[in-house]
């Protein structure tokens, strides 16, 4: 048998930190990552054959739970006819058409292979059409690894202690303001002296990469009115919260019109995808019909297109959401209780789906109270759940994700788990 600490240990001589991506390294809990083996439905398995209940759903893609079989046998229908033509193909436009019907802001999009690529073309396409440079982002949002975005980022970033990379010039980062998440006055202030120069103001609809931070009422409103009333494109990046919060993910819960979304996760179904999409006119500026190039071998790749394709057919069954909503309430306020009877301040933030859970007493609404959760708490808590079955973001700062697979026995047994936990925190 192979075990963890072997394959992470001959992992580390060959790849960067023994991950390909820096918060599976388990450097926000400390310890050494599990490698998977195989999953199915809510549970993973490791090399070691432990099984584990699964709150990161590989970051938010796997909204049916893992292996579902109704995706893997469309994925498996499609790559019998070959894997990548780099040519058209009629699954694109079936995905395309699928998420303009969902999401009716987008009139056009363009598929990516990944969330980044999807934020670093929409931001691309926002410059191109306003012909201004500077951008606004808020703090402890994530938009992907793009230099002009990681800029007091969010995710990894953060829990390394690195919201800004090393390696980006800084000539990019002075044309990105980077302002508190909810506080609509700041946004307003600076728009007042430089709106005539900002091609953008990019959020996330909900913060989900800095544990889950829900916009507070009349944040959304208020950016798309500042845009509307500068010349300015509001970008949702919708990657995480697509098709998850609501079928037509956070702005339909909260009925805000962004010019352009941006998609990844939940629209590839575990495979890679990305898209950025928007108004017929803003997308016509993107190549070959307009002056902003972007491009990718693999883009709409065809397997992909059938994983997320089913996924997106799935989750548009009667009740969908409703029960996913339902399933993440009963989870957070089961925890809620434990924590309560143990005596330790847990404040939980959720949306459908989604939730974030913050060693502190609440409200928790901006970075700088994110900052002020116990983290190392939320590291023993990480553990005590891990040596229980329970396999939890391991950092603070990332969501916490359900799928349909997360029945009412699979959070009672989680529950129970993390009463035990809280008692010995
Ligand atoms: N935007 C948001 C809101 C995200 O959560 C992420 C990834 N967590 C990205 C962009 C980047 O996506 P990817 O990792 O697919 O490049």
């Amino acid at each position: 048998m192979t075990s963890n600490a072997e394959l992470f240990s001959a992992s580390q001589r060959r790849i960067p930190g023994g991950v390909n991506s820096p918060v599976r390294a388990f450097r926000g809990v400390g310890g050494d990552p599990l490698f998977i083996e195989r999953a199915e439905g809510a549970y993973l398995w490791d090399v070691e054959g432990r099984r584990y209940i699964d709150y990161v759903g590989s970051w938010g893609p796997m909204i049916h739970g893992h292996a579902h079989p109704e995706i893997l046998a469309a994925v498996a229908a499609e790559m019998q006819k070959g894997l990548s033509f780099g040519a058209p193909t009629a699954i694109e436009l079936e995905l395309a058409e699928t998420v303009c019907t969902l999401m009716p802001n987008i009139e056009m999009l363009r598929m990516t292979c990944s969330g980044t690529e999807a934020v670093m073309t929409a931001i691309r396409l926002a410059r191109g059409y306003t012909g201004r440079e500077r951008i606004i982002k808020f703090e402890g949002n994530y938009h992907g690894h793009s230099d002009s975005l990681l800029v007091k980022a969010g995710s990894g970033a953060l829990t390394l202690g690195q919201p800004s990379s090393a390696g980006v010039p800084v000539e990019l980062t002075r044309a990105t303001l980077v302002l508190p998440y909810n506080d609509l006055d700041a946004v307003a202030a600076v728009m007042r002296e430089q709106g005539d120069q900002i091609a953008t103001i990019i959020v996330e609809p909900i913060a989900g990469n800095m544990g889950c931070v829900p916009p507070l009422p009349g944040f959304l409103e208020g950016l798309r009115s500042l845009c509307d009333t500068h010349g300015s494109l509001l970008i949702l990046d919708e990657v995480m919260t697509g098709f998850r919060v609501a079928p037509g993910g956070a702005q339909e819960l909260y009925g805000i019109r962004p010019d352009i979304t941006t998609l990844g996760k939940i629209i590839g179904g575990g495979l890679p995808v990305g898209a950025v999409g928007g108004s017929r006119k803003i997308m016509e500026t993107l190549a070959p019909n307009g002056p902003v190039y972007q491009a990718g071998t693999l883009a709409g790749n065809p397997l992909a297109m059938a994983a997320g394709l089913r996924t997106l057919q799935l989750l548009q069954e009667p009740g969908f959401h409703q029960r996913l909503a339902q399933q993440t309430e009963k989870f957070c306020s089961g925890l809620a209780r434990v924590a309560a009877e143990a005596e330790v301040p847990l404040f939980i933030t959720q949306v459908p789906g989604m939730l974030g859970l913050f060693f502190r007493e609440g409200p928790v609404q901006s970075f700088q109270d994110v900052m002020g959760a116990d983290k190392e708490r939320y590291g023993r808590f990480f553990h005590f759940l891990l040596a229980e079955g329970v396999y939890l973001a391991p950092s603070a700062y990332e969501a916490g994700f359900l799928s349909a697979a997360h029945d009412d026995a699979i959070i009672d047994t989680t529950i129970s788990a993390a009463r035990k936990a809280l008692q010995q925190l």
